[in-house]
């Protein structure tokens, strides 16, 4: 849900990470990846959450469990 360009004008035009949601140092072997069901875009700060335990890596579900936690906090 976030804009880059919203935020940061011009040099975020078109800016987003992309998020393999197998762990490509999971594939042993080479495989062809589908865009549409191996791959999800994420905001910057999003995608940074997802990784930032090494033997945790985080579903975008469990993400956005978290965050809307979150959120509901802080109301
Ligand atoms: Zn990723």
């Amino acid at each position: 849900g976030f804009n880059f360009e919203e935020v940061y004008g011009e040099r975020g035009r078109d800016f987003i990470e992309i998020h393999h949601i197998k762990p490509l140092s999971s594939l042993k072997e080479a495989v062809a990846i589908n865009p549409k069901t191996d791959l999800v875009p994420l905001c910057a700060n999003c995608h940074r959450m997802i990784h930032r335990r090494k033997n945790e890596v985080l579903t975008v579900e469990q993400l956005k469990a978290l965050t809307k936690k979150l959120y509901t906090e802080l109301r």
